[in-house]
């Protein structure tokens, strides 16, 4: 690399994206999607993109992020070299606690530069590509179920085979009918799995749970607030559905303390939750030795 490149300066955008239908989830509706933009250009004209994309009632705010860019972490780098991106991010981590997701766009904009420069995609950064193509998953969480299994079956005829059903967000009864409609029509055709986003307390969880076991789900994801670790683990003992936890682990000390309880078979990982692409392996790693011989797997959710 004979050309040296400097971090010359960066720009944030918020940009609020109106959404085809309402989601509902079992923490809220989901009427329109604002993310973050950055863009990082450097002294040899080079631009290195990256997004963050918070969620406000999960990990934070459009907002918050912006302002932790504009005024914290993009001042911190102007003048340094975008290949120092594990020092780089190192000092954002001293320098503003929280907004992994911030983290995240900034390591993107980063790893977008460095790849621009040698000619390489960001997964040569990074060990290597895995996979070309990954399944879809689609998520059905419209409270009209008529639009949601109309919608099932076109994408099924597209080629969509895995569907999972937001509950909680109404009653239980609800989500049995629902699961009940899908499995009679697609049969074993689809992988089904259901995500509460939260959304029981742990008294009223239990019975529900039991309800699922006999609609041959995949799994079933964060069915109580993400600090009842007890809660977790218990339903991980007691229930045949693997149990997946996503709001319950964000961090390396979280993946420690919740492969350590067992408070889940599986661990959804997301680069915007560990900030980063990087710290999202590392946790996937550190996963994989506190787990040892038992069953739990971690998957990568983007
Ligand atoms: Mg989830």
């Amino acid at each position: 690399m004979a050309q040296s490149h400097k971090i010359h300066s960066g720009r944030v955008r918020i940009v609020e994206l109106p959404v085809a239908e309402v989601h509902s989830h079992g923490s809220g509706d989901v009427g329109s999607i604002k993310t973050v933009i950055v863009e990082l250009t450097t002294d040899t004209g080079l631009t290195g993109w990256g997004e963050a994309s918070p969620w406000p009632v999960f990990t934070g705010t459009a907002e918050g992020n912006a302002n932790a860019l504009s005024h914290y972490f993009i001042p911190a780098i102007i003048g340094a070299d975008p290949f120092d991106v594990d020092v780089l991010l190192e000092q954002a981590e001293k320098t503003v606690v929280r907004y992994p997701e911030a983290k995240a766009a900034l390591e993107t904009a980063l790893l977008d530069i460095m790849g621009k420069v040698l000619g390489i995609p960001i997964h040569d950064l990074l060990g290597g590509c895995h996979r070309d193509r990954v399944r879809l998953s689609f998520s059905l969480a419209n409270p009209d179920f008529e639009e949601d299994i109309a919608k099932a079956e076109r994408l099924h005829d597209d080629g969509v085979g895995i569907f999972k059903l937001k509950t909680g967000f109404k009653d239980h009864a609800f989500d049995l009918m629902r699961l009940q409609r899908l499995r009679d029509k697609f049969q074993d055709r689809l992988d089904l799995r259901i995500d509460f986003n939260q959304g029981m307390t742990a008294h009223e969880a239990l019975p529900r749970l039991r309800d699922f076991e006999s609609f041959r789900l995949s799994f079933i994801e964060q069915p109580v607030p993400r600090d009842n670790l007890e809660a977790m683990a218990h339903f991980t003992d007691v229930l045949t559905t693997p149990i997946m936890a996503d709001e319950s682990v964000f961090n390396s000390r979280e993946a420690f303390i919740g492969a350590r309880m067992r408070i889940a078979d599986i661990f959804s990982l997301k680069i915007m939750k560990s900030g980063g692409l990087r710290r999202a392996s590392r946790l996937e790693r550190c996963g994989h030795r506190q787990v040892g011989g038992y069953r739990c797997l971690w998957r990568l959710h983007v």
